[in-house]
């Protein structure tokens, strides 16, 4: 047996990468996050060749001071907690501070940033996490965040990676996630140079309109229930809507798209009496609960929670689902129609 030894930083970021960054969406997933928890209310998105050549995200966020340049692309480093009760109820999207990391240690990685108030912006590129000095460089405001060559110099890791189309439609349902979650900000997405969604500020019925059509939303149920510190709103799909498609399900915990069995479980069974076997529901729905009652630091993805009460999480998403769609049956006014 050969005598143990501590690995280097960049091979720990390469096997975190395994994780946090499975294929381009995954890596757009924490640079857009980024760019919400830094205040953005504008996010650009460049894509060239599914995210494998390019991802490129451009904000109008708070931007990172050039001392914090190269601490953004360390790992463990993060200015969104500080200590185990931060931990307890965490308030941003991220707050692992693997993400940045991960993606420089498998990519050359270029992050340009003006921090509030600076003369001009700052630059640091690094090349699988071979880090260069900060160098002056222009841009009006925010961040701008390029992921070149995912995967480039991992050959076994780019194996997994499928079509430039796939890996694109992979990236486009993240935005999809986020823009659904944030109305409030706007999105564009361009992929190899072509213009492909334009998202303008609004409220959630017409982001849910843009991204899941107007049919969606003209025959939906609008959701708003609450008990205690919970609240779940939203767009319930009616059931008389038949094209629902199992694409279309969107839940979101505390502004987080999560895949979760209590939730589903819940879905499930509201629906049930309403809708065929063969069917699947549609539905754009947020669930509002005190940070210390769930529990997201159960993956690196963050796509997993723990709820620390799920039974009574469970009850309370079946009878306030139950209640709404229960009154589409009986004739209640969709909420797309005034
Ligand atoms: P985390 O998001 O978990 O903190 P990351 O590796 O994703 O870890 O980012 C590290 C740090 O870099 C963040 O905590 C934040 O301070 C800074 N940062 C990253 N992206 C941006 C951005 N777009 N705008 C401002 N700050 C950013
Ligand atoms: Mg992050």
């Amino acid at each position: 047996m050969p005598r143990i030894q501590v690995l280097s930083d960049t091979l720990v970021n390469q096997i975190a990468a395994g994780e946090v960054v499975e294929r381009p969406a995954n890596a757009l997933k924490e640079l857009l996050e980024n760019s919400i928890d830094a205040g953005a209310q504008s996010l650009n998105i460049e894509l060239m060749a599914g995210g494998t050549k390019l991802i490129k995200v451009i904000d109008d966020g708070i931007g990172i001071e050039k001392d914090d340049l190269a601490l953004a692309l360390h790992r463990h480093a993060t200015s969104k907690i500080k200590d185990f009760d931060d931990l307890q109820r965490v308030g941003t999207l991220g707050f692992r501070g693997e993400g940045l990391a991960s993606i420089a240690s498998v990519s050359r990685l270029v992050l340009t940033s003006r921090f509030d108030g600076g003369a001009h912006a700052w630059r640091v590129e690094a090349d699988h996490g071979r880090l260069s000095d900060a160098e002056p460089a222009a841009l009006a405001l925010g961040t701008s965040i390029e992921v070149h060559d995912l995967y480039y110099q991992l050959p076994a890791r780019r194996k997994f990676l499928k079509s430039d189309s796939t890996e694109f439609a992979h990236c486009a349902e993240m935005v999809n996630r986020l823009a659904l979650a944030n109305p409030d900000k706007q999105f564009t997405l361009s992929h190899n140079g072509r213009a492909s969604l334009r998202l303008m500020r609004g409220d959630v019925h017409k982001r849910c309109a843009a991204v899941l059509g107007d049919e969606f939303v003209q025959s939906a149920v609008a959701i708003d229930e609450r008990a205690g510190p919970l609240r779940l709103w939203g767009l319930a799909g009616s059931p008389t809507l038949g094209k629902s498609s199992r694409d279309a399900q969107y839940f979101f915990v505390n502004g987080r798209f999560v895949r979760d069995k209590v939730i589903q479980h819940a879905l499930r069974e509201a629906y049930r009496d309403v809708l065929h076997h063969d069917r699947h529901s549609a539905y754009c729905l947020f669930l509002e609960l005190e940070p210390e009652g769930v529990d997201v630091n159960v993956h690196p993805t963050k796509i997993e929670v723990r709820f620390r009460e799920s039974g009574a999480i469970y009850r309370f998403l079946l009878t306030s689902l139950t209640r709404a769609l229960s009154a589409t049956k009986a004739g209640a006014v969709p909420a797309g129609v005034d």
